[in-house]
């Protein structure tokens, strides 16, 4: 499918958007699963890079957003982004830039320009809060949750 018709299917699709969460600690996983569900969006979950990596790569027009750990196991978030800009950039199949926010626990000078340098568009310092979360979110999916997603035309 050219990115044309791909425009024209996605205009006829309704629904939440999606976003996948790739954090390796389990509790940090799930707050930011059930914040997402909250906030009505649907959320996926992966334990690292490699996972969240194959998980995109199965598909790379099912997530609207992915949240993206740092330090992770496997394969960091600093590396899983490049891998995912460089497909994007390699295939030609693809017509889109998944949106990537990085997440910190370290909010340390220089952290920002590393995650922008390896191709995510915004950062998170941990833990998560709930209004920055949403306006981040608000910011590169411009809804406003599930009923805005449900008057969206995608
Ligand atoms: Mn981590």
């Amino acid at each position: 499918m050219d990115c044309a018709l791909a425009a024209a299917a996605g205009q006829t699709l309704r629904r939440a958007p999606r976003v996948l969460v790739a954090e390796d600690h389990p509790v940090n996983r799930l707050l930011a699963r059930r914040l997402l569900e909250k906030l009505g969006f649907e959320a996926a979950v992966a334990a690292d890079g490699a996972v969240a990596l194959s998980m995109w790569r199965a598909d790379p027009g099912e997530f609207d957003l992915i949240l993206m750990d740092i330090q992770m196991p496997n394969l960091d978030g600093l590396e899983t982004a490049r891998l995912i800009r460089s497909d994007e950039t390699r295939r030609s199949d693809l017509c889109r830039h998944t949106p990537i926010v990085a997440l910190t626990a370290h909010a340390m000078v220089g952290d920002e320009e590393l995650c922008l340098a390896a191709g995510m568009d915004a950062y998170l310092s941990k833990p998560i809060e709930v209004a920055r979360l949403k306006s981040t979110l608000q910011r590169f999916l411009a809804v406003e949750g599930r009923d805005a997603a449900r008057r969206r035309i995608r």
